[in-house]
């Protein structure tokens, strides 16, 4: 097979830049490619999600797949869909099945699915007029430009604590996670102090289960994950003026708040917290013990938590996204990487003349907001302006 542009990920980041090359960028629909291992686009996405009962999203109403920024509250009806609780205050962040409907929409419009090409590209080699993919399955696609779209969202973080293989032990955001508890009522402990761990220790609450939530820090209250001025010229002017990536990184880890809760989440796990529904634990598990049938975590405040189930709540790892793939791209083609191990591109995302990046690979260039929707938003616009500049394209 022969591209123009080989996506590799079909996420939120992946499916956004294909909107963006079709629909701005002036790439044909048919000299485009998005491989993704998930039987459809956006699998990952919408796994997580809907694990943590989310209603709505964190990001606001502008944050979504679409070119035009008003497309969701235009897809919604603004006032209709905020009398329909489409959206919720503050912010307008929509609503989970809205935003998916919607996603639905934008890879119809740009006929997207017939672009998918459901295999891992496990390969990647730099020629000198584009780049060979190697698939799973074995074939091989010769592209003259490859965006790396790969999330974090096949990494799920494990404490060192936490046995992989245990049975009631399991990470809530494994790419195949299968240990929601089923209808019989459990005792279940929920580990972590994110937005996350918050909406699933509600979930357990409202299907009858009984809920221990555990965490090293108290619940750190921020309405986004990190301040909105790192999407505009309030915060990025400085970030792009220091030319020391390591201070980038300082910078990128200071400003994203991670294992933070949205004010409206705070307020329903205090209530719960009050009604005795989720048993609060602010302390370090130092140890765990299993039985097939229990699971017993000593804290390390010397209080012991004996419960069926074990859910991870940890997020993700922070090691640079694509395995031995991207670790092999790199020494075959000399790629640039700062010390923490992620690349050094180009105002135009360039890691190479033929390789573009996105997501978390994006981060040193496009600041804290690159791994959210934002972020791709925000790389589809460097994206489109170095083809429309004739920096990128065919
Ligand atoms: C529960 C949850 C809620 C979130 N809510 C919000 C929110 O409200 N607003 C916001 O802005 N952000 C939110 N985020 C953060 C972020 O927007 C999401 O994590 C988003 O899904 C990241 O998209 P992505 O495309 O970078 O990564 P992913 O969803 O991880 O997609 C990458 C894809 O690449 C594939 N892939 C990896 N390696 C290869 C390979 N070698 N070959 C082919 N394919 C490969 C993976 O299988 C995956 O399908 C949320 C995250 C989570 C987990």
């Amino acid at each position: 097979m022969d591209t123009d542009w080989l996506i590799v990920g079909g996420g939120i980041h992946g499916v956004h830049i294909a909107a963006r090359l079709i629909g701005e960028g002036g790439v044909a629909a048919d000299r485009v490619r998005i491989v993704d291992p998930a039987a459809r686009l956006l699998e990952r996405w919408r796994a997580c999600t809907a694990t943590t009962g989310m209603a709505f999203l964190r990001s606001p109403t502008v944050h979504h797949l679409d070119l035009d920024p008003w497309s969701l509250r235009d897809f919604a009806g603004k006032r209709r869909g905020r009398a329909r609780g489409l959206f919720a205050p503050p912010y307008d962040r929509p609503a989970l099945g809205l935003f998916n409907t919607h996603c639905e929409r934008v890879i119809e419009r740009f006929g997207l699915q017939k672009l998918h090409v459901r295999e891992r590209v496990t390969a990647c080699n730099v020629l000198t007029d584009g780049v060979l993919a190697r698939l799973s399955d074995g074939d091989e696609v010769f592209a003259r430009h490859v965006v790396l779209a790969l999330g974090a969202s096949e990494q799920p973080f494990w404490p060192d604590w936490a046995p992989t293989n245990h049975p009631r032990v399991h990470h809530v955001f494994a790419p195949k996670f299968s240990g929601w508890p089923s209808e019989q009522v459990e005792c279940v402990a929920v580990i972590g102090g994110g937005i996350s761990a918050g909406q699933i220790a509600l979930r357990l609450v409202r299907e009858g289960h009984r809920v221990y939530l555990i965490a090293r820090h108290a619940l750190r209250q921020h309405q986004f994950d990190s301040d909105p001025g790192w999407l505009g010229p309030k915060h990025m002017s400085s970030f792009r003026r220091e030319r020391r990536l390591e201070r980038r990184r300082a910078m990128i880890s200071e400003a994203r708040h991670r294992g933070s809760v949205p004010p409206d989440l705070r307020r329903a796990l205090r209530r719960a917290f009050r009604a005795g529904q989720i048993t609060w634990h602010q302390a370090e598990v130092a140890e765990l013990f299993g039985t097939p049938e229990t699971v017993t975590l000593r804290l390390a405040t010397a209080d012991v938590v004996e419960v069926e189930r074990v859910l991870l709540a940890t997020g993700f790892s922070s090691t640079r996204p694509g395995g031995a793939m991207v670790d092999n791209l790199i020494k075959s083609a000399s790629l640039p990487c700062a010390r923490c191990g992620y690349p050094i591109v180009d105002t135009a995302l360039r890691w190479h003349a033929r390789i573009h990046v996105t997501g978390p690979l994006a981060e040193l260039e496009l600041g804290p907001a690159a791994r959210n929707i934002a972020g791709a938003r925000r790389a589809g616009d460097r994206l489109v302006d170095a083809i429309r500049q004739g920096v990128a394209g065919c």
